[in-house]
């Protein structure tokens, strides 16, 4: 095995032992929280190769790159889901070739969705995605309007709602991680008791690299980990 293949494989290994401990510290489940590996610019061999250490969910930020490398992926028993912001125009190439979208953020894109799986005869699982340090450079749904919001998609029969994504700001001090991971955790008990149509909630998609550890601590059941796992991208995405 390369240096490079070696890498993936105990990166994989310490971060799976870091979950384990972030969930029993607070009291959860270790199979609680699934790994999704970030695979955007990373190439087919080195996918595939996370994916033989065992990798059940795989996310990839943009439609075409994904679509490019998704017929050599070894996908069998794999979730891809989609996890970078979606343009309303390339809905229709993308449904239906992915297990979740997880950055529904708004009802324009969330009826697009619905409209294109409708067509396919499928629904397909979202998770919304809020926006929860504010910020203008972000996507994601307001804090305030996410209820709102919520009952507007959840008319779409197209789609399942199955939780909330989030990417809280990145330059904040672990105590601020918490904070914001812990408002995405009580939005998320709060909108599961809603019991909306078409939802089946359950997912709580945060925590990145630099803060997994944290997210789970919260309360977090997917976490999103690429250059924990592939090391540093060559280039921003
Ligand atoms: C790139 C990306 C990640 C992974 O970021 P790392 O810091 O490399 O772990 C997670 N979620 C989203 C939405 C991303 O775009």
């Amino acid at each position: 095995m390369t240096d490079e293949f070696y890498n993936i494989s105990e990166n994989i290994k310490r971060i799976r032992e870091n979950i384990t401990k972030a969930a029993l510290k607070s009291g959860r489940a270790a199979d609680s929280v699934n790994l999704v590996a970030v695979t955007k610019t990373v190439d087919v061999a080195r996918i595939n190769h996370a994916l033989s250490c065992g990798i059940k969910y795989i996310g990839e930020n943009k439609v075409q790159e994904f679509l490019q490398k998704r017929d050599e992926l070894n996908l069998g028993g794999v979730s891809a889901h989609l996890i970078g912001h979606l343009q309303t125009n390339k809905v229709s190439k993308i449904v239906g070739k992915v297990d979740m979208i997880e950055s529904v953020d708004s009802v324009r894109l969330a009826e697009a969705i619905s409209k294109k799986s409708i067509e396919l005869g499928i629904k397909t699982n979202v998770l919304l995605q809020v926006n929860i340090g504010r910020e203008e450079s972000k996507s994601g749904i307001l804090p305030e309007q996410l209820f709102e919001i919520a009952d507007e998609i959840s008319q779409f029969n197209g789609i399942m709602v199955r939780g909330l994504m989030a990417i809280p700001p990145a330059n904040v001090d672990n105590l601020e991680k918490y904070k914001f991971f812990s408002n995405m955790a009580q939005l998320f008990i709060d909108i599961e008791r809603k019991k909306m149509d078409n939802s089946n909630m359950g997912v709580l998609s945060m925590g990145m690299s630099g803060d997994y550890e944290i997210a789970v601590e919260c309360g977090a059941t997917l976490v999103r980990v690429g250059t924990g796992i592939f090391g540093r991208r060559n280039y921003n995405v």
